[in-house]
């Protein structure tokens, strides 16, 4: 190990997302001591939303902690183009003021989202070649080309005064990809060979055995069946994944078929891929329009939704109400992806959807090869540790479950220190043992229609309180005096409509608001806080009584 250049100086990292879920990964390393460093952030990406976020399909972290210090922040380096490592990048950049480092195909697509956003002249992107060094303060970042799920995938080595430390990013150790580059054996070996402090990595598919498949045994079977099709084939699968894009135009077009693209985040992957040069002019894709005019057994639709998105091409497929796109019995729908957890609900509603049509669903299984991930099982976990022989680990890009087995993989492996952290916490790696030396604010901000709001305590969780008991408006009319003016007014919304008796809900809720303001007598009926008090829990007691719930109620009271 180098010596430190300044002896109470440490290397640390902060995860403000990525540590403890799948998704929303931000990590901050910082070289100084305490909270004041120089920092970096590596990566900047999204989680999304589920029936626990009504309203809220998109969800990033806060990042209060390295806003307040933006002066210390060096700039956000960029893995690779995956949402979860880059989608937060249009929600959060900008607020920061910094460079936005990566490789060619990831800032093609972070630029189409600046657009999107208007920001493009906002944020500075800085285009870094894969094996390229940058130089951010005192530490130094190298781009190492891995093996992962779409183009231009990078694990970091970040050169510190206190030793050298890798970042995996998302990667899987794939000795035959499909499309280039390589995984860096020799680069990472002679890393491991100069050493190697700590390693933060991928714990994705720590609880799994032995190797994930190569991208190329899944060509193979892909082909296999698009030749064997008898009708049409559909291939759904992750949007960015320009391998398997790749390969599904070479299985059509030894099949003698064309490939039509339906789907918008798709055909922005397909330019982007053809600009870093994944694609060739000989991989052909037409638009929707085609599909119409070409015979059945001579087209593969290739589409998004493979994860039951209701906007997608694919739900839209399956409800019969794609306007160009129309799938018949016997056509089949291979599912060249997996299923994220959360999803499994939508993307089954999809298959029963296309089994109601008379489709025939291909799924991944052992025996028919249809996907593979891009993350590392045991045994290429163990193959990065051996070319590396890091001092220490630490497991990341994980749920606590994942962590905690490449935790216990990594022990038994033989590396002496490991340590399990969460998002917030600030953990030294080097020089000395790892040690959580400060706790920070986190958490996450929802993308609320354009707004940016708190996860924690925002509004959703008023709008999932709602969306359980439904809300009762009351409206009552008083003078100074205190005398009822009027008849009360209510509206509810989400209440059933008849009590088991078959009465109006609505009618007894709103005679017992009627004789809680008559009892209360006109003294107390002069003070607005008793008459919304009263009311609101009369309301909420009748409703309790007939119901046996209470809904969210409001009161105005206007003084006539
Ligand atoms: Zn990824
Ligand atoms: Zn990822």
């Amino acid at each position: 190990m180098s010596e430190p250049s300044d002896p109470r100086k440490d290397f640390a990292l902060l995860p403000l997302g990525g540590v403890g879920e799948i998704g929303m990964n931000l990590y901050l390393y910082g070289w100084g001591r305490g909270l004041n460093r120089q920092w970096i952030m590596v990566d900047c990406g999204v989680m999304f939303g589920d029936a626990a976020t009504p309203g809220v399909d998109v969800i990033v972290p806060d990042i209060t902690f390295i806003e307040e210090r933006r002066e210390d922040l060096l700039g956000i380096v960029i893995t690779h183009a995956h949402e979860d490592h880059i989608g937060a990048v249009p929600w959060l950049a900008q607020r920061l003021g910094v460079p936005v480092y990566g490789t060619k195909f990831a800032l093609l697509l972070i630029s189409a989202k600046l657009e999107e956003f208007g920001i493009s002249e906002e944020v500075k992107l800085v285009e870094v070649k894969p094996g390229e060094r940058l130089q951010l303060g005192e530490i130094g970042i190298e781009y190492i080309p891995v093996t992962h799920s779409l183009p231009e995938p990078n694990a970091l080595a970040l050169f510190t005064p206190a030793g050298t430390i890798i970042h995996t990013g998302d990667f899987k150790i794939d000795p035959t990809p499909t499309i280039p580059p390589a995984f860096s054996y020799d680069r990472f070996r002679a890393l491991g060979d100069a050493g190697i402090e700590a390693l933060v990595c991928d714990s994705t598919n720590a609880l799994k055995p032995g190797r994930s498949p190569s991208e190329a045994e899944v060509a193979q079977s892909l082909k296999k069946l698009i030749a064997a099709a008898p009708h049409r084939v559909a291939v759904t699968t992750f949007s960015s994944h320009v391998a398997r894009i790749r390969t599904v135009a070479e299985a059509a077009a030894q099949a003698g078929r064309e490939v039509v693209v339906a789907g918008y985040a798709m055909r922005r992957v397909i330019e982007a891929a053809r600009e870093v040069g994944l694609l060739e002019p000989h991989h052909r894709f037409l638009d929707e329009d085609a599909f119409g005019y070409l015979e059945r057994d001579k087209v593969v639709l290739l589409c998004t939704g493979s994860q039951g998105e209701p906007n997608a091409a694919l739900s839209r497929i399956a409800d019969d109400a794609h306007p160009r796109i129309a799938l018949e019995p016997g056509d089949q729908v291979i599912f060249s992806s997996f299923t994220i957890p959360g999803n499994e609900k939508a993307v089954f509603g999809i298959i029963n959807r296309l089994a109601m049509l008379g489709v025939d669903v291909i799924l991944n299984t052992p025996q028919q090869l249809v996907h593979t991930s891009g993350h590392p099982r045991q045994d290429e976990l163990k193959e990065l540790y051996d070319l590396l022989r890091p001092r220490k680990l630490v497991p990341m890009h994980g749920e606590f479950l994942h962590m905690r087995a490449q935790q216990k993989l990594a022990q038994a492996h033989g590396i002496g220190e490991t340590a399990l952290m969460a998002d917030g916490q600030l953990l030294r790696l080097a020089p000395g043992p790892l040690e959580v030396i400060a706790e920070v604010e986190s958490g996450c901000w929802h993308v609320d229609g354009k707004l940016l709001v708190p996860g924690r305590n925002g509004p959703v969780k008023e709008r999932r309180k709602l969306s359980y008991v439904g809300m009762v408006a009351l409206s009552v009319a008083l003078d100074a005096k205190g005398n009822i003016r009027g008849a009360a007014q209510m509206v509810t919304e989400g209440l059933p409509e008849f009590t088991a008796d078959g009465a109006l809900l609505e009618d007894i809720l709103l005679d017992a608001a009627d004789n809680a303001l008559e009892d209360m007598g006109r003294a107390r009926r002069r003070n607005d806080e008793k008459v919304i008090d009263t009311l609101r829990l009369a309301v909420r007691r009748a409703a309790k009584a007939e119901w046996g719930k209470k809904p969210v109620v409001h009161v105005l009271v206007n003084r006539v």
